[in-house]
């Protein structure tokens, strides 16, 4: 399971959870004969780990490369959706308090 990207996220109420390094699919109701790799292929077609379908001591330096520049990619992405998300929020909350301020003078 860890060798095809999974890491364990489950708990009491789903206790075989778990989510890709990468991609972040969560998949659960393993079957014993469930085959990982063809199961995140299957249910993420467009992971790049999933794709190569390699253990990680397998991997070229080319591969590891892209896997790296993907999380890279990822994170710069979570933190200006952040970012933006504050922002609009700051916007909003000063237009608030403008339009207040306004009302409160006519
Ligand atoms: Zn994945």
């Amino acid at each position: 399971m860890a060798e095809a990207g999974f890491v364990f996220i489950g708990n009491k109420l789903e206790p075989d959870t778990v989510k890709c390094f990468l991609c972040h699919k969560s998949l659960d109701g393993w079957d014993a004969t469930d085959d990982p790799w063809k199961e995140h292929r299957q249910h993420a077609p467009k992971c790049l780990f999933a794709k190569l379908s390699k253990p990680q001591e397998s991997l070229t330096v080319r591969e590891l490369l892209d896997i790296k520049n993907e999380l890279t990619s990822q994170a710069i992405i979570k933190f200006f959706d952040n970012k933006a998300a504050t922002i609009k929020e700051e916007y909003n909350e000063n237009n608030d308090h403008l339009i207040s301020l306004m009302e409160s003078l006519s």
